[in-house]
């Protein structure tokens, strides 16, 4: 089967943060060995795009963000390395693209994949040190992930795996960052075994995973913490047992009333700022497990009391993403028998047009869940 792919196509392209993203017409990228042409049908808008879109995380310019997103396999590579995936296939692709040859990736630990730091986050390239993204006249444009805010995308074939049918093919797009993140951290940071206690620091698009995936690993109290009541709405009805409202109580209070005194097994915090971390780590248990997952802006440190952590014996278990190629079929299958609402979990869609609008809502904390830009608007 081939399918006939335009010489140019849209994507939101960030030259300048100062400007913000603009819809242009680049070249329609095409894969190397290995990879996959994706005929994108929606991409996420992740809270991490914004250090990138703010410029409070350097990345080369200019380029396409975009990073969970869901479509049609176009086109493959030559000598292509999965046969699983085949001209036609609908697929979820996953924004840490393991580069499936390093010692890391070799150990099954995707999460560390180096070059998947050095070359793409770093340098905004695919693993022959090289971008598939061009200008029309021809210059490179850098890709953040696969640069998924556009009508196509090349992603590597270990970073995306097939979407049974039944899957929505927009709110899908939000398994390869907010859920498989969630299950990173809830699988392998948290380590969540039946009967555990958690508590999730803010429930946006990632928390709100957190709490469905360890409601599915059997936890049999989860504590949802925020600062807006509707997302604290949301979290009791994925399945969160309790809410928090941190902005108008004091979260360490109300989690040792809720948990007999001693505080949860595991928190996880989802937000990557020093406030967010105090909290989860003043819930957390003696002998417990704190799970950061959320991504600071930059350089950012947060202050740990020492004295507490260690007389405590208290872990704190940093989670980046997850182990690709294993996890993210997983996640998929989660999503298919029903145990991670991924459809209700996306509150806002967008057309490609209106993407800075996205963002600029979700930099305003005012998108609940996740936002989603929907290449059918
Ligand atoms: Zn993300
Ligand atoms: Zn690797």
């Amino acid at each position: 089967m081939t399918i006939e792919i335009p010489e140019l196509m849209k994507a939101a392209v960030l030259r300048d943060p100062a400007a913000g993203l603009r819809v242009e017409e680049i070249r329609t990228p095409r894969p190397k060995e290995g990879e996959v042409l994706v005929k994108v049908s929606a991409c996420g808008m992740c809270h991490s795009d914004l250090h990138v879109l703010g410029g409070a995380i350097a990345f080369p310019m200019p380029c396409v963000l975009g990073h969970e997103v869901a479509g049609e396999v176009v086109e493959v590579g030559p000598h292509h390395g999965q046969p699983t995936v085949a001209v036609g296939d609908r697929v979820a692709g996953a924004f840490l693209m393991p580069c499936g040859r390093c010692e890391s990736c070799a150990a099954g630990r995707d999460d560390l994949c180096v070059p998947f730091f050095t070359m793409n986050r770093l340098r905004g390239r695919l693993y022959d040190d090289t971008t598939r993204l061009f200008d029309v006249d021809g210059s490179p444009i850098w890709m953040y992930s696969m640069g998924g805010l556009a009508q196509y995308c090349v992603i590597p074939s270990t970073s995306v795996t097939v979407l049974p049918d039944g899957i929505d093919p927009v709110a899908g797009a939000i398994l390869g960052c907010a859920a498989m993140t969630a299950y990173g951290a809830v699988r392998h940071g948290g380590d969540v075994r039946f009967g555990d206690s958690v508590a999730v620091v803010a429930t946006g698009g990632v928390g709100s995973n957190v709490i469905q995936i360890a409601r599915a690993f059997g936890a049999s109290q989860i504590i949802a913490i925020d600062i807006a009541d509707d997302k604290l709405d949301d979290a009791m009805r994925l399945g969160a047992t309790a809410a928090v409202n941190s902005a108008t109580s004091d979260a360490r209070t109300e989690v040792l009333a809720l948990t007999g005194g001693r505080g949860v097994d595991v928190a996880f915090e989802v937000l990557g700022r020093p406030e967010t971390w105090t909290t989860a780590l003043t819930v957390v248990r003696d002998g417990g497990r704190m799970v950061p997952i959320g991504l600071g802006a930059g350089v950012q440190t947060a202050g740990v009391e020492i004295n507490q952590t260690v007389r405590r014996s208290q872990s704190i278990v940093g989670s980046y993403g997850a182990r690709t190629r294993h996890d993210l079929p997983r996640v998929v299958d989660m999503a298919a028998k029903g145990q991670i609402d991924y459809r209700g979990i996306v509150s806002r869609r967008f057309a490609l047009e209106d993407v800075a609008e996205g963002y600029a809502l979700l930099r305003h904390g005012e998108i609940r869940g996740r936002a989603v830009i929907d290449m059918s608007l």
